[in-house]
Parts: C-alpha cells; structure tokens; sequence
C-alpha cells in the first residue's frame, strides 16, 4: 500500500508515533489522516500542526461504541477507511507481581483496543475487498528477554491476534502488520525512564534508541511491501530472522 490519497485513522494519534505517522502519511499524499486520542486537545493540536488533511477527536480505545462511532464519523465524512492503525498503547512496568489493577489496564488498551478496533474497521473493509490493519505491537511482542510483564505479554499478544486477522482475512482482500519498534523517543520511553521501568532502563541503556520520524519512515516502507512484521530496528530484524 502507498499512501497516496488514501483516508487513514491512527489511534493513540496525539503521541510520539502516532503523531510521526498521521504526519509522513499526510507527506506522501494522504487524502485524510484521522488523528484520535484519549487527550482529544492533544490530537486537535496535532492535526493543526498537520494542517486540513488532518482531523483529531476525542477516543477511548477500550469502549468499543467509540471506536465505532469513530469509523461511521471517519465514513460518513470521507467515504472509507483504507488504513486503519490501532496505535494506542500503555506501558504500565513491574513483573508478574504487578498489580491486577495493571495488569488489567495493559490488556484492556494493548490488547482489547486493538480487538475493537478490527471488529469497528473490518466490516466496511470486507464490503469493499479491500483495507489495511496496522497493529502497533512492539518488539516486546516478538522477543522475551526484554521489557515489563504485563507489557511483554499484552504484547505478544497483540502480535499473536494481528496475525490471526492476516491469515483470516488475506483471501478477502484486507492486510495487516504488526508494527513492531524497540526503544522510541516518545513520552511513554521518557514516562517509562521516570517510574523505574526495568524495559525502558534496559532499551536506554541499549542506546538503540530511534526518533519517531525513522519508526515512520520503517512503517512506510513496511506498508510498501505488505510486510507482516515491521520491525524498525535492525538488530530486532536480526534476532527475528533467527528465530525464525
Ligand atoms: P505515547 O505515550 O507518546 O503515545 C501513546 C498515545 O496513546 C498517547 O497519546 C495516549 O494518550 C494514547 N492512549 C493511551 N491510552 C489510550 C486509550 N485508552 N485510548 C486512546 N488513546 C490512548 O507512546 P508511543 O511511544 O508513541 O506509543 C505508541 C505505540 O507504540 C504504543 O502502542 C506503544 O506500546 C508502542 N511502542 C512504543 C515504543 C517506545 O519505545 N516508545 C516501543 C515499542 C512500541
């Protein structure tokens, strides 16, 4: 997929990749970028930035009635949803003594987010044989020896349903990726660094850490290629390829 003239909606759109993404795809020609976000002032700002392509709104990825009111507005405005990127994400840190309360709020945003988010997009995108799904996941989701537990875990979870709906859906004409990073400037690393989160620790202490713009430019290209696993950081490619 390219993305020229095409109408996309990023989830989690006020934050580090989701604002890098909803800002490159409106670079390469996208008809409309719909920019949603639990801070809804955040994404309006954004799309400002952006400018008239772009739109941000208010969403809580883990009430499914708005993530289906975010696709009949994004329709009935501009006719289709071609790319849909489930972005939103929480890092709440600890091991598997994390509080239950934690444990539940990772799986509601990274997990259940993501669920609502194809069950919203995916009619429309099967009406018309076509679309695009684009999980961020992370590279938590493909390796284990780094990262926080409820994280690692809603993580690889979010890989594991991503490609469930591929292989599902790929004979009816809708893709879908798993945008998997490793250690990205963005206020959650910059969050994550400030509680003590043994992920964001190790990932700093890496010093393999990528700017938004370049996890972009990889998403880019993955979208290009329909690749199933974008994975914006060479040495997670690496270990992916041998794990493999
Ligand atoms: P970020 O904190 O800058 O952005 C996340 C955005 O999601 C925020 O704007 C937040 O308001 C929004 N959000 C949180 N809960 C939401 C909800 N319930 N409904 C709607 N929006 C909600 O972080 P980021 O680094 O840009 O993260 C984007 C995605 O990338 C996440 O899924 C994250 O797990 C993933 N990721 C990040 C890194 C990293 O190092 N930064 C690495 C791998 C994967």
């Amino acid at each position: 997929m390219n993305l020229t003239d095409r109408v996309a909606v990023i989830t989690g759109g006020a934050g580090g990749i989701g604002a890098a993404l909803g800002r490159r795809f409106a670079a390469e020609g996208a008809a409309a970028v719909v920019l949603a976000d639990l801070d809804a002032g955040a994404a309006r700002a954004v799309a400002e930035g952006i400018g008239p392509v772009a739109h941000g709104v208010g969403l809580d990825v883990t009430d499914e009635a708005q993530v289906r009111a975010l696709v009949d507005e994004t329709e009935r405005r501009y006719g289709r949803i071609d790319l849909f990127c489930a972005n939103a994400g929480v890092a709440t840190g600890g091991g598997v003594e994390a509080p239950d309360a934690d444990w539940d709020r990772a799986w509601r945003v990274n997990v259940l987010g993501h669920v609502h988010s194809a069950r919203a997009a995916l009619p429309a995108m099967l009406r018309r044989g076509q679309g695009y799904l684009l999980f961020t996941c992370s590279a938590a989701g493909v390796l284990t020896a780094v990262g926080d537990a409820p994280y690692t875990a809603t993580k690889h979870a979010a890989v594991g349903l991503a490609e469930w709906l591929a292989i599902t859906y790929r004979d009816a004409g809708v893709r879908v990726s798993a945008l998997c990073p490793q250690g990205v400037d963005t206020p959650m690393l910059a969050g994550g660094l400030a509680e003590g989160h043994l992920g964001a620790r190790v990932i700093a202490a890496s010093g393999a850490v990528l700017t938004p713009e370049q996890v972009a430019d990889a998403t880019i290209a993955g979208l290009a290629e329909e690749r199933f696993l974008i994975l914006p950081h060479p040495e997670v490619a690496a270990y992916a390829r041998r794990r493999a």
